[in-house]
């Protein structure tokens, strides 16, 4: 299968770190404040435009941005299989092509409107969609021939501007759609995104901008799309929002019948429910306030014998500081939460408790001694998994106008202090596991029969794997497996089937 020549790039992230080719054709690129570089492979979808009796139309997608972008494209493909519509894996087949837009950061700005360049090159009918959409004449005074433009979640728009560019004659065929739509993640894990937006102003962020304020779904209908992915074989839920630790306040928490009980449109309500479907589900973009103290007796073990279940101890948090006047001046939520205590107290409860995080270096005004705080800080909060970026300026972002931007040498300088040390603590984290037991789940098999797996701790494509020797025993995508931890690097663990 032929790609789109935008995928032969090698992406690469702020950290400096350089992203493998991949074989998909739909990028993600992720806004600061969330997850590492991911890339994405399209559904795996037979081509039916050769043997169908209908006239099918191709349309093409390059999907850029965060989680929650991926999730908006995964929407927009599954409406257009119900339509009738096919995929195509390359530019020259496609009747029209869809750039799905990240505009958190200049370079995510730049990034999209070279895919839109490329796309118009390439192909000729682009739709542009997405973050950056948000602001359309930025995208047509760049690029004049674009088709449409429509902002986040604006699936109808995108729909019509697909109908215009590439009409489809009526196919008997359209109700083949999978009841939980078409998923561009590997088929035992989803992304589930609960709201939309965020009603904090953090002051390097557009977000609130682009994407308007907190909009929540209503428990039941979030609950009701969990056990649909749970009926279709998926095994491992990804709660996903600006603010998780916020569902529902917009709506000031109405509750809604789900299996015989009410439930409120509430992350602790949200979270009951997920749990009791049984699949491992993980909590990411949590703020450390005061009621996610009530998320913790909910969670899972998972160092005992038995396969872990249900939501697990596992909390993504963006820190992006310690001190409290950076803090202040980020504009962060909880920013006056104890931090440190909060997460003792948590790891009291439930020992197993894995915290992600990501930080930003060289916020303006950041001095050294912030610097330093936040480095004692990680020393003291021992997190088991963190990512650094350094401060980029964002148009629009308040954060811009601030004084004392801090130089690039000495952005440079900290990130690379600040990961020596995320290096150390989790080398050390993963060494104490080599000779313990866990459990994994097998996301890919490669050429020699080993399996790319993930104990309970670690995300899909945001956190490390285990390696688990092969040893001629066959594996399945999927499976859950017990293994025995033999070795560990900094960031991952390599493991034998027990
Ligand atoms: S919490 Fe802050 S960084 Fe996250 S989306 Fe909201 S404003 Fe942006």
């Amino acid at each position: 299968m032929n790609r789109c020549p935008s995928i032969s790039a090698v992406l690469t992230d702020n950290s400096g770190t350089e992203k493998p080719e991949t074989d998909g054709y739909l990028n993600a690129r992720p806004p600061v404040h969330t997850a590492p570089t991911r890339e994405t492979k399209l559904p795996d979808m037979p081509d039916r435009s050769q043997d169908s009796p209908f006239s099918t139309r191709k349309v093409g997608m390059v999907s850029l941005g965060c989680p929650k972008a991926l999730v908006d494209s995964e929407r927009i493909l599954t409406r257009l299989r119900a339509e009738g519509y096919d995929f195509a894996p390359d530019y020259a087949g496609a009747d029209a092509v869809i750039v799905n837009t990240c505009g958190f950061l200049d370079s995510a700005r730049a990034e999209s409107l070279d895919a839109i360049g490329e796309a118009l090159a390439e192909n000729g009918k682009v739709i542009v969609t997405g973050c950056l959409g948000a602001d359309p004449a930025f995208i047509t005074g760049q690029h004049p021939r674009v088709l449409a433009v429509t902002g986040p979640q604006q699936y109808e728009q995108v729909m019509e501007a697909v109908r215009a560019a590439a009409p489809v004659a009526p196919n008997p065929l359209v109700d083949l759609v999978p009841p939980q739509g078409l998923k561009l993640t590997p088929r035992h894990y989803a992304w589930l995104k609960i709201s939309e937006g965020c009603n904090h102003k953090c002051a390097f962020c557009i977000i609130p901008q682009l994407r308007g304020p907190l909009a929540s779904r209503p428990v039941h209908a979030v609950l009701r799309e969990a056990e649909k992915l749970a009926e279709a074989g998926v095994r491992e839920l990804l709660v996903i929002s600006q603010d998780t630790s916020a569902y529902g306040r917009d709506l000031r928490h109405p509750s809604h019948p789900w299996r015989g009980r009410e439930r409120r449109t509430h992350v602790q309500d949200l979270a009951e429910g997920l749990a009791s479907l049984g699949l491992w589900t993980r909590l990411h973009y949590i703020y450390p306030y005061k009621h996610v103290d009530a998320l913790i007796p909910l969670m899972c073990r998972t160092s005992g014998e038995d396969a872990p279940a249900g939501l697990l101890p596992y909390l993504d948090i963006p820190f992006q500081h310690s001190h409290p006047e950076v803090l202040r001046r980020m504009r962060r939520p909880a920013a006056s939460e104890d931090t440190l205590e909060r997460l003792a107290a948590w790891r009291a409860i439930n020992p197993d408790l894995v915290v992600r995080s990501t930080f930003i270096v060289g916020f303006p005004g950041e001095t050294e001694a912030e610097f330093q705080h936040l480095l004692d800080w990680m020393e003291a909060a021992q997190l088991d998994r963190v990512g650094c970026f350094k401060y980029e300026n964002v148009v629009g972002a308040p954060s811009r106008d601030l004084p004392d931007h801090v130089p690039e040498e000495v952005k440079e300088a900290r990130h690379a202090r600040f990961m020596e040390a995320a290096q150390r603590i989790s080398a050390a984290k993963l060494a104490a596991k080599v000779g313990t037991r866990a459990w994994a789940v097998v996301d890919e098999i490669d050429e020699d029969g080993d399996a790319v797996a993930r104990t309970a701790s670690d995300a899909p494509e945001i956190d490390g794997n285990v390696f688990v020797d092969g040893e001629d025993r066959d594996f399945e995508v999927g499976e859950m497996i017990r293994v025995e931890i033999t070795d560990a690097s900094e960031y991952d663990l390599f493991a034998r089937r027990v």
